[in-house]
């Protein structure tokens, strides 16, 4: 289990913000002796912190105390080593602590006595107080009764050590499935309550042997206050198929049954899984056909490091984030050799997303299993992963040949989460297990704002001072199972975070069920919501503010947000947009040309039709557009050209999104689709496989006819991206390759963005871009956009720890909302 994460790759995903220490510039002498009170802040309680000081500061002979408060760990400590003490405290620190501000204050060393004798106490019961060097290093009880802002660790991969033990047969947890310690195991998703206390926990009901509770109680031992600490004596259990059987006995069935080419539910750490061998078509097809999941992508966890090589290519990045504490699904090019895998696990994409395994159960499993599993969320189509094993009986039964569960409840389900490597970064293309609820730091101080989220892809998020928590991935808000689920993950999420907003933000979308949920949690009609203030934030706003936050801006920026759908404040469907916002505001100063989208949602699972919309609009011929698109029957043209004519259930859309799907099924792409982006998707993979970089196509764009530019900057420009389309097509008509078109349309709009960017800040516009909107998935288009970007000398900001999908849409509604109240507009 080489694999297993380590200490150092902390830094990978890494503190989220780090803020320099305040004070301690002054010299004192080296060898002199020093007092220092330090407040550490961020996710430092529940993640081994105290007991990490208590090991430091007693290795370095160090005097003092550490204790648990609601304004973060307060640590004094006084000696000679005093400054490595500070030094290490940051770089030592446990895994799984996120450490987001520490401030240092120098004290008067004490008139005490004599330096501190050898080694630490045998027994840490905390002093009255600590006064005086001498007295050895304490932890004292936690600060109670007053409200502390609270922190509950997001759950963690096994890490190295555990995973030793597992694998050591003189080790009495030798074999054991749900071996954890202070450093790893679940966290976030068995808390049912605060303070984070194993009564408080879904392990509540197993009482700790004598073995573990020793353990348990002992600050020098790696599981001190591990809350989730179990043996085989006293933990939790397996059941296969419903009976309880040993782990080895239930871990060989599964591997056996797997082997077998059989589906196989699998309760994890978060949630259920659908597991079945990778390799054997057959098995593929039968968990496709019985999960209705015709072509979208399907998660995979390989053995080891070495296993996810034999699949894909693996950077020393991805590497990295593979092995994270977080232990994500990354995204990665499939080898070659691995083509026919990579076609029936991910039909439509460039990529195929790996994770290693994360838990000691799924380390046991897949050592005996084939060594690369599909491990896909344990559900039908879209409804929320299953949790409870009453609901995987129930919505699994009629997908799984077996189960595989165990009797350590998950008090909330959280997915496994997607991150794309672009450029150094992990962009989260789903921020779930592993991530929430970490808290993300915003870079100005907020008051408690709720943020709803859209509808697809949803999240929500909590956000107050300095710091947002977003939820973790609700999923498509389109029936009644994701409502439930959404409704109790705000009820959990609040309640761990002793939560009350003083304002509501959500967005202007009329009918979006995330809204409507929202009124109707939180009462009234009109302009409150249970006290709180209710505040619409515009969906391409709300995207541009995300990427502001999570890169601790406030702007002013040109925004620019490409996506699939979003309400416009005149109605229309927005998609294609040039904001020049700040997090209070924004104004609309370029867009795509408007287009109809004909019937509306209909053109979205269907892009046949949006094609058709664009053809009619390039050629302004019927027959013309007709012979283009063989994919489309003629019955259905004159549906759809009657319904554009009569402009019936056809709104207005300047949709990015919609122009990749249009320009996809124009290159033979899917004419209709199983899940948002799948054509785009299915154009950035052919553009991939394309050689090189091709020029772009030509494009227009002109002023808003009868509006003049504004104060200070221009409004109002349109862009005609026609004269690109009508290029591509008589191209493809000549017989050119399909993957150099795509290419060539990929750079027409990072050339179109980064021009439209420059023209406005030529008129006033500031000279910094922030992308955002689902678009910005597409790894090819943002790497473009950011080249095209600074040809023109902008300077260009993106995402971090947030998606770019609507999965970050809630972080900034919440900005936008906040900012509205407390900071002044700069635009
Ligand atoms: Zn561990
Ligand atoms: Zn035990
Ligand atoms: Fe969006």
């Amino acid at each position: 289990m080489s694999e297993a994460h380590t200490r150092k790759q902390r830094a990978v995903v890494g503190p989220l913000c780090e803020l320099p220490g305040e004070g301690g510039q002054d010299d004192a002498g080296a060898d002199g002796i020093e007092r220092w009170r330090v407040t550490v802040e961020g996710v430092v309680q529940g993640v081994g912190f105290r007991p990490f000081v208590y090991r430091l500061a007693n290795s370095l002979g160090l005097g003092g105390w550490v204790q648990n408060t609601p304004g973060g760990v307060v640590i004094e400590i006084e000696g000679e080593r005093a400054r490595e003490f500070l030094a290490r405290l940051e770089t030592d620190a446990p895994p799984i602590a996120r450490i987001l501000r520490v401030r240092r204050q120098k004290l008067e060393p004490s008139a005490g006595g004599q330096t501190d004798s050898d080694g630490p106490p045998a027994c840490p019961s905390p002093p009255e107080g600590w006064r005086a060097r001498g007295q050895g290093f304490h932890i004292l009880a936690s600060g109670t009764a007053e409200a502390t802002r609270p922190s509950i660790p997001p759950d963690v991969a096994m890490c190295r050590l555990c995973g030793l033990e597992a694998l050591d047969p003189k080790d009495r947890r030798c074999g054991y499935p749900f071996t954890n310690c202070t450093d790893c195991g679940p966290r976030f998703t068995i808390t049912k309550s605060l303070p984070y206390d194993r009564p408080n926990t879904t392990m509540s009901h197993f009482i700790m042997c004598a073995a573990c509770s020793k353990e348990y109680h002992d600050p020098l031992n790696r599981r001190f206050h591990a809350q989730p600490n179990a043996c085989p004596i006293c933990g939790p259990r397996l059941f296969a198929d419903g009976e309880p059987v040993e782990a080895a006995a239930g871990v060989a069935l599964a591997a056996q049954w797997l082997r077998q080419g059989k589906i196989v539910a699998l309760k994890g750490l978060a949630g259920f899984h659908l597991a079945c061998d990778a390799r054997n078509p057959q098995a593929v097809e039968t968990l496709r056909a019985r999960k209705r999941r015709s072509l979208k992508p399907f998660g995979l966890m390989a053995r080891d490091i070495e296993e996810v090589r034999r699949v894909a290519f693996v950077g020393e990045f991805e590497e990295r984030l593979l092995q994270s504490p977080e232990a994500p699904i990354v995204l990665m090019k499939p080898r070659d050799s691995n083509r026919e895998l990579a076609a029936r696990i991910a039909p439509t994409s460039r990529y195929i997303g790996i994770m290693l395994p994360y838990t000691p159960l799924h380390h046991l499993l897949t050592a005996r299993s084939p060594s690369v599993l599909i491990m896909t969320s344990g559900n039908l189509a879209e409804e929320p992963i299953c949790h409870t094993d009453e609901e995987a009986r129930q919505r699994l039964g009629a997908i799984a040949d077996h189960f595989l569960t165990h009797d350590r409840p998950i008090h909330m389900a959280c997915d496994d989460s997607v991150v794309l490597p672009v450029r150094g970064r992990a962009i989260p293309i789903r921020r779930s297990r592993g991530y929430v609820p970490a808290p993300i730091g915003v870079g100005f101080r907020a008051p408690a704002v709720l943020a709803v989220g859209a509808q697809l892809n949803h999240t929500f998020c909590l956000l107050e001072g300095e710091q947002a928590v977003i939820s973790q991935h609700v999923g498509d808000l389109e029936n009644a199972e994701t409502l439930d689920y959404f409704d109790r993950a705000v009820d959990h999420l609040r309640s761990l975070l002793r939560f009350e907003p003083s304002l509501v933000a959500h967005d202007l979308h009329p009918d979006y069920l995330s809204t409507r949920l929202a009124r109707r949690k939180f009462g009234g009609p009109a302009l409150r919501m249970d006290g709180a203030e209710r505040e619409g934030v515009q969906h391409h706003h709300a995207h541009i503010a995300s990427v502001l936050a999570d890169n601790q801006e406030r702007g002013p920026v040109i925004g620019v947000a490409f996506d699939g759908t979003g309400y416009g404040t005149d109605g229309a469907v927005w998609g294609g947009e040039f904001l020049v916002c700040d997090m209070a505001e924004f104004r609309r100063a370029a867009h795509l040309a408007y287009i109809p989208l004909p019937g509306g949602e209909a053109a979205i699972k269907r892009p046949a039709r949006m094609a058709f919309a664009y053809l009619l609009e390039a050629f302004e011929d019927f027959e013309t557009a007709r012979a283009l698109l063989p994919a489309l029957e003629a019955k259905e043209a004159e549906v759809v050209a009657r319904q554009i004519e009569r402009k019936l259930n056809s709104p207005p859309t300047s949709s990015m999104g919609r122009l990749f799907d249009a320009v996809s099924v124009v290159l033979g792409g899917p004419a209709n689709v199983t899940y948002e982006g799948e054509a785009a998707c299915w154009l950035e993979a052919q553009a991939a496989s394309w050689p090189s970089v091709e020029a772009p196509y030509a494009f227009g764009f002109q002023w808003e006819p009868g509006e003049p530019p504004g104060p200070g900057f221009a409004q109002g420009l349109i862009v005609d991206i026609l004269p690109a389309v009508r290029e591509l097509v008589s191209e493809i008509l000549r017989g050119f390759p399909r993957e150099r078109a795509a290419a060539r349309f990929h750079s027409t709009v990072a050339e179109m963005a980064a021009t439209i960017c420059a023209t406005l800040h030529n008129e006033g516009a500031p000279g910094k871009v922030a992308l955002s909107g689902g678009c910005f998935q597409n790894a090819l288009l943002t790497e473009l956009c950011l080249d095209a970007l600074e040809r023109q000398g902008l300077q260009a900001i993106w995402h971090r720890h947030v998606p770019p999908n609507d999965g970050g849409i809630s972080l900034g509604q919440a900005g936008v909302a906040a900012a509205r109240r407390h900071l002044k507009s700069q635009i």
